[in-house]
């Protein structure tokens, strides 16, 4: 169902209102890495669209390498998640990790994200393959790029065919960078799939330092979008705060980017 050979026309996934894949126009999708506090993520939300962002990210459910690690704010994360979406109107993204929270997603959350640990769940990929909600399928850590449209399969082989791939780094022997982002998949994905892809430099990088440079190569390669982690205070953020964006970068980034969308 993914193959391009069957289905020669791009498609274009609607996200509550804001459509992806096959368009002039990328899409921006910014936010932090975890949803902190009611606040915090207000705050962001109002940030990341005064920036020009489409949408707005926030993790609740968090799939933390430390069992110690901070977990997330579970439950009280999404509906603080809802909350910004009251107060902005811009659709929200979020992780689901387990199967049992499907119901709480499907009620509230607009792009529910598959995580890059959850490429190949295939019991959760089936679940959500039973839901008509848009899915953005995370490229796995150390999967080939025919694994991950395989898992794009499962999900539309059930029944949802709104998926979204995003490419957020793949793991390498160079250490230098926490992934390594592979910006070669955009025109492979484009060749074998008729499926949007996005691109997510944060965690492909781990590094501010190389967001922009790399968000810039992503649209000139040909992507329909970016996910990057925007923080207000990244040097204070429970997670990922080292590879997240100011809200002033973040907008400089979504500007030259939208100038390279227009001669791509
Ligand atoms: C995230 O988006 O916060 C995340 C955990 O991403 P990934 O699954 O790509 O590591
Ligand atoms: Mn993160």
């Amino acid at each position: 169902k993914a193959n391009r050979m069957f289905h020669p026309e791009d498609t274009v996934v609607d996200v509550a209102g804001v459509k992806i894949g096959g368009q002039e126009k990328i899409v921006v999708i910014g936010g932090p890495c975890s949803v902190e506090s009611r606040e915090q993520i207000c705050e962001i939300a109002k940030e990341v669209k005064a920036a020009g962002a489409d949408m707005l990210r926030g993790g609740a459910y968090k799939p933390r390498t430390s069992p110690y690690a901070f977990q997330g704010l579970e439950t009280e994360g999404i509906k603080d998640m809802v909350e910004a979406r009251r107060q902005t109107g811009l659709p929200i993204v979020s992780e689901l990790m387990d199967a049992e929270h499907i119901e709480e997603f499907v009620e509230h959350v607009d792009l529910i994200q598959i995580g890059a640990r959850n490429m190949q769940n295939f019991s959760l990929l089936k679940a959500v393959g039973k839901i008509q909600k848009p899915i953005l399928l995370k490229r796995g850590l150390s999967n080939t790029i025919e694994e991950w449209i395989m898992s794009a399969e499962y999900i539309m082989a059930g029944g949802n065919e709104n998926v979204i791939l995003c490419e957020r780094g793949i793991r390498t022997f160079e250490k230098y960078t926490r992934n390594t982002l592979d910006l070669s998949v955009v025109p492979i994905i484009k060749e074998k799939t008729h499926l949007p892809i996005i691109i997510d430099p944060s965690h492909a990088t781990g590094n501010w330092k190389w967001i922009e440079s790399m968000s810039l190569a992503a649209i000139a390669a040909g992507a329909d979008g970016l996910i990057v982690e925007v923080h207000n205070n990244p040097e204070a953020a429970w997670s990922d705060g080292a590879q997240s964006l100011k809200p002033e970068k973040f907008k400089q980034v979504i500007e030259k980017g939208r100038m390279i969308a227009q001669v791509v």
